[in-house]
């Protein structure tokens, strides 16, 4: 049988550190759904269509991924596609707390998904879409950490504001 993961999150916008884990978690399971969270309360930058577009543009080729839009809690979402892991990555001790908890409030929700984690290349261990975006609102080039079409998306976005 397939083994099936759902990577969940806002990718506003999607960064190398997402590529690299999405490619890390190919390697384990033999379908990825990388699930675009609505995040409305976050108020992202981009509009979910533009966060789906990129993922998709991000992942063009690679075997094995599916990219999705959702709303609403992770677990139902899972349960939904009949998955039952949650992929979630581990950059630093700091992400710990947010996603210890989460992953706990997701498991009393629904004790037959379970959540794994991934560490990043450390080359990426410090990167973080809103890093990316104080810095590009800053004039910064970052080019270093976002495919290059994420990096014009960026630049045109941040004019329209
Ligand atoms: P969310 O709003 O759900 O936190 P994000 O898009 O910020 O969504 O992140 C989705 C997941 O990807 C989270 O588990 C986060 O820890 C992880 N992540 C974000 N940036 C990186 C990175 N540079 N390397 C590895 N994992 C990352």
């Amino acid at each position: 049988m397939k083994q099936i993961a759902i990577y969940p999150g806002s990718f506003d916008p999607v960064t190398n550190g997402h590529i690299d884990l999405i490619k890390r978690a190919t390697f384990i399971f033999g379908e990825v759904i990388v699930a675009v969270a609505r995040s409305a309360h976050k108020q992202p930058l981009f509009s979910l269509a533009d966060r789906l577009a990129m993922v998709k543009n991000a992942t063009r080729g690679m075997k094995g991924v599916r990219v999705e839009a959702f709303d609403g809690l992770v677990v139902e979402y899972a349960r939904e596609n009949k998955v039952r892991t949650i992929i979630r990555g581990l950059r630093m001790i700091s992400d710990f707390e947010y996603e210890f908890q989460m992953a706990l409030t997701n498991r009393r929700l629904a004790e037959d998904i379970e959540t794994v984690f991934l560490m990043p290349s450390e080359r990426y261990s410090y990167l973080s879409s809103k890093l990316i975006k104080e810095a590009a609102t800053l004039g910064a080039d970052v080019s270093s950490f976002v495919p290059s079409f994420v990096e014009k998306k960026l630049k045109e976005q941040l004019k329209l504001k």
